[in-house]
């Protein structure tokens, strides 16, 4: 075996996958919508679907509608007229953007510094490419605080600082931040960069739920302040914008310097993402302006996440309140389980959280995500405390979600 270990074990969503659950447990796990992307999106892909040229391979940049329209999408929220043939990258989905800057920069034995916990996909992306995973926790919120919010969940700089070596290259600065829902606030951005300067590191920012930001918190792209620009990469994602995560198209923005590696690494894994598809996301950002889109499905997804709050706090049940993305970490440690509990052999010998999260989804009929998998090995102790609903879900859904919950008082 070439690898083992965590990186080859099998993942949470396979294990958590709605195909493996009774097929009336309402699936609240995997981060995806059930609910289909406007029809006045899907009719771009109709279209490009009866033409030649977009079902042939696209240029591994990606098609130039599409980067046209990140172009005309960003360039004012960047503050810069972003440059369609070296500063942006289409790529397929996020997960192959990250994959490919870690490719194209990595050498062996380099240090990746990430808030923990961390989106779980970043662990074998650094460690496949030889890099080595260093974590900083986000600490969670003190037993005593009585309604956390994301916000309470915080970075200890002085730890950050410490996590720095000579070996460290890149920093992984996800904001909104899955699975907390933490939106960084400019203080956290700042100290951030401020050691990226010092340490001259690569900032890589995951900011694939940038159009969900609630409680009139502001995204801030750590890209935007000074000095950032050169060293940092910012990610983002159509399925998270236009409600299709299986399209797998996203989207790099970055300096020439950032982009030409990573596209010569992209160009060389996936030569080139499905062109379609891109032709749809082009016409989900052309027209998002005018139809007010962003807007308009930030305010449901407000509604979404009030159900499950206000069911959570009628229940007197503890949660974090996420500002940003689409989770909401519940605190399960108080569940009860019977120890004889049939439990599938891929919840054995996982921690306590696979153990509760799989018991809520039988006998709750609720799935979801134990978070214990957001943390190495040595930290999972932490994660096991929480469960990670997803309120990306039509509100008939997250209501009978609600009515179930009752069960767990
Ligand atoms: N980003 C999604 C989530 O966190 C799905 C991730 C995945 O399936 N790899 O739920």
């Amino acid at each position: 075996r070439l690898k083992e270990g965590r990186a080859l074990a099998l993942d949470v969503w396979s294990i958590f996958s709605a195909t493996n659950l009774p097929a009336d447990c309402i699936n609240l796990g995997q981060g995806y919508m059930n609910f289909a992307p406007p029809t006045w999106i899907t009719a771009a892909a109709e279209d490009a679907l009866k033409s030649v040229a977009p079902n042939h391979y696209s240029h591994p940049r990606g098609r130039i509608r599409l980067r046209e329209a990140l172009k005309a999408f960003y360039s004012p929220q960047f503050h810069r007229d972003l440059d369609v043939e070296s500063e942006i990258l289409v790529t397929s989905g996020a997960n192959e953007g990250q994959y490919s800057v870690f490719t194209a920069f990595l050498e062996h034995g380099d240090e990746v510094i990430m808030f923990e916990p961390f989106f779980d996909q970043y662990l074998p992306s650094v460690t496949f490419n030889g890099g080595k995973p260093v974590y900083v926790p986000l600490h969670p919120p003190s037993f005593s605080t009585i309604k956390p919010t994301s916000d309470d969940w915080t970075i200890d700089f002085d730890e950050l600082r410490a996590a720095v070596t000579s070996r460290t290259k890149i920093i992984i600065v996800n904001t909104p931040h899955n699975p907390v829902g933490k939106v960084f606030t400019k203080n956290e951005l700042e100290a951030i960069a401020a050691i990226a300067e010092e340490f001259n590191l690569l900032v890589m920012a995951d900011e694939v739920y940038d159009c969900l930001v609630f409680d009139g918190k502001e995204h801030i792209r750590i890209a935007n302040l000074p000095g950032m620009w050169d060293r940092t990469v910012t990610v983002g994602s159509a399925g998270k914008a236009f409600a299709a995560t299986g399209w797998r198209i996203g989207w790099l923005i970055a300096p020439p310097s950032i982009i030409q590696p990573t596209l010569a690494a992209s160009t060389r894994i996936i030569f080139c993402t499905n062109s379609p598809l891109q032709e749809a996301a082009a016409c989900g950002l052309e027209q998002a302006k005018e139809r007010h889109f962003f807007e308009i499905q930030r305010s449901e997804y407000d509604a979404r996440r009030a159900v499950l709050s206000q069911t959570f706090d009628a229940l007197g049940l503890k949660y974090t309140l996420p500002e940003g993305s689409y989770f909401i970490l519940l605190d399960i440690s108080k569940v009860k389980f019977p120890d004889d509990y049939p439990f599938p052999p891929s919840v054995l010998g996982r921690g306590r959280d696979f153990k509760a999260c799989w018991f809520i989804a039988i006998e709750i009929g609720v799935s979801s995500i134990p978070v214990s998998e957001f943390y190495c090995e040595e930290h999972a102790n932490i994660g096991e405390a929480y469960a990670r609903f997803a309120f990306c879900k039509d509100l008939d859904t997250l209501h009978r979600a609600a009515e179930r919950f009752q069960r767990l008082r």
